[in-house]
């Protein structure tokens, strides 16, 4: 296991995490306004990022 493989998992545990911990979430924050698809947002509350897809 290569540690940037590492780096991404400790990444996505540490998102889950924040997302699982907050109490409303609200998604208002587009960390990828250049794209049209395959968007991110992020949560005003906790900080967690989740794909156009999770959001909903
Ligand atoms: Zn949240």
């Amino acid at each position: 296991m290569s540690i940037d493989f590492k780096e991404i998992i400790n990444q996505v545990k540490e998102n889950q995490n924040k997302l699982n911990s907050c109490i409303k979430h609200d998604f208002s924050i587009d960390i990828t306004p250049e794209k049209k698809l395959d968007k991110r947002y992020r949560c005003i509350n906790c900080n967690g990022e989740v794909s156009s897809i999770e959001k909903y």
